[in-house]
């Protein structure tokens, strides 16, 4: 078996994260929201960067436990084609979406890197932000996923305890624990701006597993100090195969990881999607949360195909329109915005420029 990476098993500047999730310790949840609350609005601003999934195929060659798409469950399969591509950007268009993600499943050869490729291609053409939550690729495929427009791979290590990596994932490519726990440095090795990184809150045990999220953040800051890192909280939604959580988080407990991942990284993107609830969502804008998705459909053509009734990967929690969120956050004091400024971030064609533009944001709706 492959030995674990160094950083992964690097204790010391760990420490401080450790102690803030800890509730048996000293620091309230009080005091640690108001220094997060601070952080945020001094680093970030009052604003709350906007996307939404898009479901490209709901093919899959690995047999994840958790998951609606594993390749055991009766789902009908399919993917989208070039004409339906461009429905559902249209659709999507329409509700005010202009910063994307793209999901696929494991590698098959319904749903392969030249198809991926292709569907950044015709995204690339219609929306500001492209980033695509997929399989792992080598350093060529993510520099070719760059030069087609994609700035930003998404790529959870779903837990970092191995044992329980292990269990989780049954069969396929996913299985290779190492692999996944590499893909992110390769992103970046092949020009990926951003990358998203975080664990399936509910699968294993989340102080153990933030703590290495934790690490894994700090080895890939330290390794690539020009790379944009963003880190999500998801927590294990209902999906058809009915995975329980065998370690669920509760709201306090998902509200002191924020906190104290905002604290311990000022500068990164945290991100809370739509499986969790619109007032949970409402009260984590401002505290230490930047980035949200809306509108999410987790079915294949959501957005263009209404009158589809398949199941989704998972079931989303919070569905209001992308108005009645903006409408929420203005309540708030929050400008939600899609970001515009990836041309001027990219800089000039060779890749040397720093990022000193100034940031122009496009409001929502
Ligand atoms: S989580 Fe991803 S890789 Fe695993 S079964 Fe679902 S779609 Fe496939």
């Amino acid at each position: 078996m492959t030995s674990l990476p160094d950083w992964l098993t690097y204790n010391r500047d760990s420490a401080t994260l450790a102690a803030m999730l800890d509730s048996s310790l000293s620091t309230s949840l009080e005091s640690l929201a108001t220094e997060s609350r601070d952080l945020t609005l001094r680093r970030f601003g009052r604003t709350m960067t906007l996307y939404a999934p898009l479901y490209l195929s709901n093919f899959c060659s690995s047999g994840c436990a958790y998951c609606g798409f594993a390749s055991d469950r009766k789902t009908p399969r399919r993917r989208l084609e070039p004409d339906e591509l461009r429905r559902e950007l249209s659709a999507m268009k329409q509700l005010g979406i202009t910063d994307i993600l793209l999901l696929t499943g494991e590698r098959t050869h319904n749903a392969d890197f030249d198809y991926l490729l292709r569907s950044v291609d015709i995204a690339a053409h219609e929306m500001q932000r492209i980033s695509v939550e997929s399989f792992p690729m080598s350093i060529k495929e993510y520099r070719a996923l760059a030069d087609s427009g994609c700035t930003a791979i998404t790529i959870y290590q779903e837990t970092y305890n191995r044992e329980r990596y292990e269990n989780l994932h049954r069969w396929g490519p996913k299985k290779d624990f190492i692999e996944r726990l590499e893909t992110p440095a390769r992103a970046l090795e092949g020009g990926m701006k951003t990358v998203g990184l975080g664990v399936l809150l509910g699968l294993s045990d989340p102080r153990e597993d933030a703590l290495n999220l934790y690490r894994h953040v700090r080895y890939l800051g330290r390794t690539y100090w020009r790379a944009g890192i963003s880190v999500s909280f998801p927590r294990l939604r209902p999906q058809t195969g009915g995975y329980e959580p065998p370690f669920p988080v509760d709201d306090h407990s998902l509200a002191r990881m924020i906190f104290a991942f905002r604290i311990a990284l000022p500068d990164v993107e945290l991100v809370l999607s739509t499986r969790e609830s619109a007032a949970y969502r409402d009260g984590m804008a401002g505290l230490g949360i930047t980035r949200m998705s809306i509108e999410s459909r987790t079915t294949v053509g959501g957005y263009h195909d209404l009158d589809n009734n398949e199941k989704g990967q998972f079931d989303v929690f919070d569905d209001r329109s992308a108005q009645e969120f903006c409408n929420a956050m203005r309540a708030k004091n929050i400008e939600p915005v899609f970001k515009n400024w990836e041309p001027a971030y990219n800089g000039p064609a060779d890749g040397n420029s720093t990022i000193l533009h100034p940031v122009k944001l496009q409001p929502c709706l």
